[in-house]
């Protein structure tokens, strides 16, 4: 189940959240940049996703928190089913800050969701909170347990210089919790003034405590993974998703090809490859950039071609690469350094019974 086999739409709702957790990269909304989708755009890029595909799965995201918009994704849900030939697999990535009733939805309507936790409480609440300051674990374990019982779940927590070294203890706490499937995801160091230098965490540093933590969540029968070990199982010359490219709808109304680029005006400009034309009603898109997307292989990457594990990588992240060194087919040296590190010490037997978030 290597991640670039992930193939989905995203539908990006909203940037506005009922959380302010302390590391969150979306200050668009903070920057007056609120963005809600346009309906009318989310349903004619469902149409047209939906006509070239056979196994349809589409996932709701951020880049705020998507069920801000719930009414609207219940809305987008029933215009999707109502027109799909097939049964569609619907994916939600969330913060788990909702209440009672649209936990009832998701976990009736959802077949895969993600919540973004970051452990135990004496953690988690440190890290994320809610927009009035207090804390948000109570409510987001509560939905984790309910959800748990429903659909299929994962949690994601964000890793950072408080929690680094414990990530042990968020296998106790996950375990505890019933979680089976758990994913990180580090704060790196600064590439812009919009990322908090404070919670970084050298990637050597998350890496190596990734890995004793790994090990011990196998021993426990809990899958726990990242980004950089998504494609360690099968062999292939395309990192994710955003390589094809499948298309992720904006919710300023343009279309990217990577979670990343989830505004056209934070300086992604080249994972943009197509927009919304209100007037025709219909998305138009820029085939030149599709064509320079589609050759991020790693035949094509100087640094990649020579590579020891390029097969079980795919060149990285996309989305890295291009905020790192300005050029997406250049990929991140740090998160090579990582990528390589992890592969000799558990290339051999990691089984991704689990997509990546
Ligand atoms: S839940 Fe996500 S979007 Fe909301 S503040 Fe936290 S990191 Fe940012
Ligand atoms: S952020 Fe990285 S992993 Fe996510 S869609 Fe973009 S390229 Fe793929
Ligand atoms: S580890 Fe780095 S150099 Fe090697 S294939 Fe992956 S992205 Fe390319």
């Amino acid at each position: 189940m290597g991640h670039y086999d992930k193939h989905q739409l995203t539908i990006m709702t909203t940037t506005q959240c009922n959380m302010h957790c302390v590391y969150c990269l979306t200050k668009a909304r903070k920057n007056g940049n609120a963005y809600r989708i346009d309906e009318t755009f989310a349903r004619t890029i469902i149409r047209d996703y939906l006509l070239s595909c056979d196994r349809p799965w589409i996932r709701f995201y951020g880049a705020g928190e998507a069920t801000i918009e719930i009414d609207m994704i219940k809305r987008l849900i029933d215009y999707a089913d109502s027109i799909s030939t097939v049964p569609i697999y619907y994916e939600l990535q969330t913060n788990g800050f909702f209440s009672l009733d649209v936990a009832d939805y998701i976990g009736h309507k959802f077949n895969i969701v993600y919540v973004s936790i970051d452990g135990a409480p004496n953690i988690n609440d440190r890290q994320r909170l809610s927009n009035n300051d207090k804390s948000t674990s109570e409510i987001v374990v509560r939905n984790i347990k309910l959800l748990n019982k429903m659909t299929t779940l994962g949690v994601r927590a964000t890793i950072t210089v408080l929690n680094v070294d414990k990530q042990r203890e968020i296998v106790d706490y996950f375990s505890s919790l019933g979680i089976k499937f758990m994913f990180s995801k580090p704060v790196l160091p600064s590439v812009g003034s919009n990322e908090n230098l404070e919670y970084a965490v050298p990637l050597m540093t998350y890496a190596e405590n990734y890995l004793d933590a790994y090990r011990y969540a196998k021993n426990k029968g809990i899958f726990y993974g990242n980004i950089y070990i998504v494609n360690f199982d099968r062999k292939t010359d395309t990192f994710c998703r955003a390589c094809h490219p499948y298309p992720h709808a904006t919710p300023d109304n343009y279309v990217s090809c990577c979670d990343r680029a989830f505004l056209s005006n934070i300086g992604l400009d080249e994972l943009l490859y197509g927009h919304y034309d209100v007037k025709s009603g219909s998305i138009v898109y820029d085939y030149d950039k599709i064509r320079k997307i589609c050759n991020r292989k790693i035949q094509n990457m100087t640094k990649c071609v020579n590579c020891s594990v390029n097969e079980f990588c795919g060149g990285a992240c996309l989305g890295t690469a291009y905020q790192r060194n300005g050029d997406f087919y250049v990929p991140y040296d740090k998160e090579c350094e990582v990528i390589r590190y992890l592969y000799d010490e558990i290339g051999n037997d990691v089984v991704l019974g689990f997509f990546h978030p």
